[in-house]
């Protein structure tokens, strides 16, 4: 039912075998969860210099090392699921969902998460471990790796995001600025670049988000950040539809919503299939919050999300309550302007199911409380043909599961802003799942070109999609 990429196009990676440890899945899990506590409690010291060569965290690391591959999140293979129905229940055991196929699914899920689903009568197939294991930080190392292994280095940590940010901003001046937003749980820059004809000015043009990387291990999403601010600022009076849009539109750039949590990610030089944030849970040893599932839309109202913080989907102990997520909410919300709303459009960023997803996730109807059958076609509309261009599969988000308090219901549930979610490459587990190789980043960035420059097209009135622009869009100036 969804198109299958040809093996051609496979990515191949290193693999790891799975090797189960001799204790009891439980006591591993538990285990393991208590040493990674004192990594998390040291990890608030602020990024720079100095992060890279405090002692304690070196120890930390080196001495976790040993354990950590037990109780780790990893990816399984679940036969059976067949509808969303079923696998929203399969979701709320608090495993994430990574993967949709007719009749089954690959979740990630730690030790004690896989048990759950088992004891739903599911068999489990572990798949490989993520890549890079053995390349970086043993005992020994010194915990100094703090950076993608090899075959990722083209992939930009968040140190290299902000140096080529910074590069760009100073070569086009007049078309691209920078401003810090907001600060991460552990203290890093949260940035919102806007790209614009006469970008120092607010002008009274359509104005579209993009968000990328609210999960930590989707570093793919980082990259097509990267890819945008260089298309767009490089091709300025070269290219006639970048040149129209950047004229007609202002653009927004968040680059990196959780940059604790990629750093974290790659901080071994093992990648460890981080999904959440990197802040700590009062009167527990689990660290973060999944950060799409921690917005102020029907937050937790419908089995979408978990209300444990050991989940891979915790949402949190309140809408908003990771810092991440409420510095993107402010600046959204500041884009009110003369009681409307400038931000027309948006999409977030995700890896991996090459996947163009469009609200409501809460629940399994079209239309809704605040979603009519015109935003739904309209929705759908633009969604399928940006799809038809990036070779991705278009849906409703609920096709999928349920999925609540996620960024895409926010925007449009709370500020009416048609929002997407893109699943980028890969298909599947097989091509590399969250950790393509890096040789992948320009073609995969670049497909989506076409897809993003329709969404900028439409976004001074996303109704002409359905024929309705003289309903929708000639009443109001502007
Ligand atoms: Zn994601």
């Amino acid at each position: 039912m969804r198109p299958r990429t040809p093996p051609s196009r496979r990515t191949p990676f290193r693999t790891i075998p799975w090797k189960p440890g001799r204790r009891t899945p439980v006591l591993a899990a538990l285990l393991s969860l208590a040493l990674a506590a004192p990594v998390a409690a040291q990890a608030q010291d602020s990024p720079g210099a100095g992060h890279r060569s405090s002692p304690d965290r070196q120890r930390t690391v080196a001495s976790g090392h040993a354990v950590r591959d037990e109780g780790r999140p990893r990816q399984y293979e679940v036969t059976g699921p067949a509808t969303a129905r079923q696998r929203s229940a399969l979701a709320s055991t608090g495993v994430a969902v990574d993967e949709v196929h007719g009749r089954s699914v690959v979740i990630t899920a730690d030790t004690a998460q896989a048990e759950l689903v088992r004891r739903l009568g599911y068999r489990l197939k572990p798949l490989p471990a993520p890549p890079g294991s053995g390349t970086g930080a043993g005992p020994g190392t010194g915990g100094r790796i703090k950076d993608f292994p090899p075959g990722y280095t083209k992939y930009h940590n968040y140190a290299e995001t902000m140096a080529e940010i910074n590069t760009l901003v100073a070569r086009y001046p007049s078309l691209l600025s920078k401003q810090v937003i907001g600060k991460s749980y552990e203290g890093r820059d949260i940035l919102a670049l806007k790209l614009s004809k006469n970008v120092a000015q607010d002008e009274n043009e359509p104005e579209v988000l993009f968000t990328a990387h609210q999960h930590a291990r989707e570093h793919l999403t980082v990259e097509m950040s990267l890819y945008l601010l260089n298309e767009l600022t490089s091709k300025y009076g070269s290219d006639s539809r970048i040149t129209k849009m950047l004229d007609s539109r202002e653009v927004w750039i968040i680059p990196d919503v959780n940059p604790d949590g990629g750093a974290y990610d790659i901080a071994t030089g093992s990648f460890r299939s981080w999904r959440k944030n990197r802040q700590p849970n009062a009167g527990s040893s689990n660290v973060g919050t999944d950060l799409n599932r921690n917005w102020d839309f029907k937050w937790g109202c419908c089995g979408g999300s978990s209300g444990s913080t050991g989940s891979e989907t915790y949402r949190g102990p309140a809408p908003a309550s990771a810092p991440e997520v409420k510095v993107v909410s402010d600046f959204v919300r500041g884009r009110i302007i003369g009681g409307r709303q400038q931000i027309k459009t948006a999409i977030d960023f995700h890896t991996y199911s090459e996947l163009v997803l469009w609200p409501y996730g809460y629940t399994y109807s079209d239309t809704a409380p605040g979603m009519t059958q015109d935003d739904r076609d309209a929705f759908a509309t633009v969604g399928r043909k940006m799809a038809a261009s990036n070779g991705y599969t278009p849906e409703q988000s609920s096709d999928l599961y349920i999925t609540d308090g996620s960024i895409d219901d926010w925007l449009w549930g709370n500020q009416k802003i048609f929002a997407y979610t893109f699943e980028m490459f890969p298909a599947s587990a097989s091509q590399g799942g969250f950790y393509p190789r890096d040789t992948v980043i320009a073609r995969e960035t670049a497909r989506n070109r076409d897809a993003v420059l329709q969404l900028l097209e439409n976004s001074d009135c996303m109704y002409r999609s359905i024929g309705k622009e003289n309903q929708y869009c000639k009443s109001k100036a502007g």
